[in-house]
């Protein structure tokens, strides 16, 4: 579909909902994200040829909080291969996101990457990886953006770390399986770094174009990942990517896509686009109640599904 027919749908349907009245509430077990302000909404798409239509704070930088944990599983799953799934399963959890519950009957084998205690397992393998995790993971996310302004708040990555205490226990609870190979302590603040990456809708919508475009991939000196890998990050998404809503989001939206407690939606269509909407306040399951509302409305009008 052309850029300019998504425009104009977009356009249509941001004005219907952007006055609805909004039932959903802004994250502050995190206190630093209780800060934002909660009219803030903002849609991009881009699609893979790079053309690109904004509405809204589209270029407002938010927390990216859950979404970052995609940009982690790329990185871990290109470092570790195969390897990868010994540690992490690749099942949805049916299971709040901070849930410590099924690890104790799965041996401390987090049910997939996306949920806290799968990211925290999957930031454990990038730190056996690399030299200088913080530094080395955010040089990943700016080269494959092309964008050299991303960046951790550092302010929300300490907000997080005052008050983390669920992320505290699910790391220990999991070293306990040997599952967790560092130590707690690096592994927690590397894992609230890495959540507290800053993006705006504009960006996150161009960085993950990776999972949408084969020819990005193979264009690229270093391809991000093969074929077959971006397939598989794509299906964990669709059936993992907003905890116990992902069944939801498939049978309403019907996309491959990631939330984040910062109110952040993006969803990919491959070999189309990767569409990006914020809107802060989150439904009861902690995914953005306009993004949901927005997405699906969006691939209504467009029939632009997977399905
Ligand atoms: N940093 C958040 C936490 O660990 C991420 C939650 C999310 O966005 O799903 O609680």
């Amino acid at each position: 579909m052309q850029i300019k027919k998504y425009q104009k749908i977009i356009t249509e349907i941001y004005s219907d909902i952007k006055d609805v009245e909004d039932l959903g509430k802004v994250a502050n077990y995190i206190p630093e994200l209780g800060n934002v302000s909660a009219d803030n909404f903002g849609i991009n798409i881009t699609k893979i040829n790079n053309e690109s239509f904004g509405i809204g704070n589209f270029e407002g930088k938010f927390s990216i909080q859950s979404i970052s944990k995609i940009l982690t599983l790329t990185l871990a799953y290109k470092l570790e291969g195969e390897k990868l799934w010994q540690r992490v399963d690749v099942e949805p959890s049916g299971n709040p996101f901070n849930s410590l519950q099924q690890l104790e009957s799965d041996y401390g084998i987090p049910r997939n990457p996306f949920i806290n205690s799968g990211a925290i397992v999957v930031c454990d393998v990038l730190i056996s990886h690399l030299q200088n995790p913080k530094e080395e993971f955010l040089n990943f996310c700016r080269e494959l953006s092309n964008n050299f302004t991303l960046n951790y708040s550092e302010k929300v990555a300490t907000s997080e770390k005052n008050t983390g205490f669920r992320n505290v226990a699910l790391c220990n609870f999991i070293k306990s399986f040997k599952n967790i190979k560092n130590n707690v302590d690096e592994v927690l603040d590397f894992y609230f770094h890495i959540c507290s990456l800053e993006m705006s809708c504009k960006e996150l919508s161009e960085i993950f174009l990776y999972l949408a475009d084969d020819k990005f991939r193979t264009h690229k000196e270093n391809s991000v990942l093969t074929e077959s890998q971006a397939k598989r990050i794509n299906a964990i998404m669709l059936t993992c990517g907003f905890y116990d809503e992902s069944g939801e989001f498939a049978f309403r939206v019907g996309l491959p896509g990631k939330s984040g407690v910062g109110g952040g939606i993006v969803a990919i269509h491959p070999d189309e686009f990767c569409i990006a909407v914020w809107s802060p306040k989150l439904n009861k399951k902690g995914n953005s109640y306009k993004g949901m509302l927005f997405l699906e409305n969006f691939t209504t009008k467009t029939a632009c599904s997977i399905f």
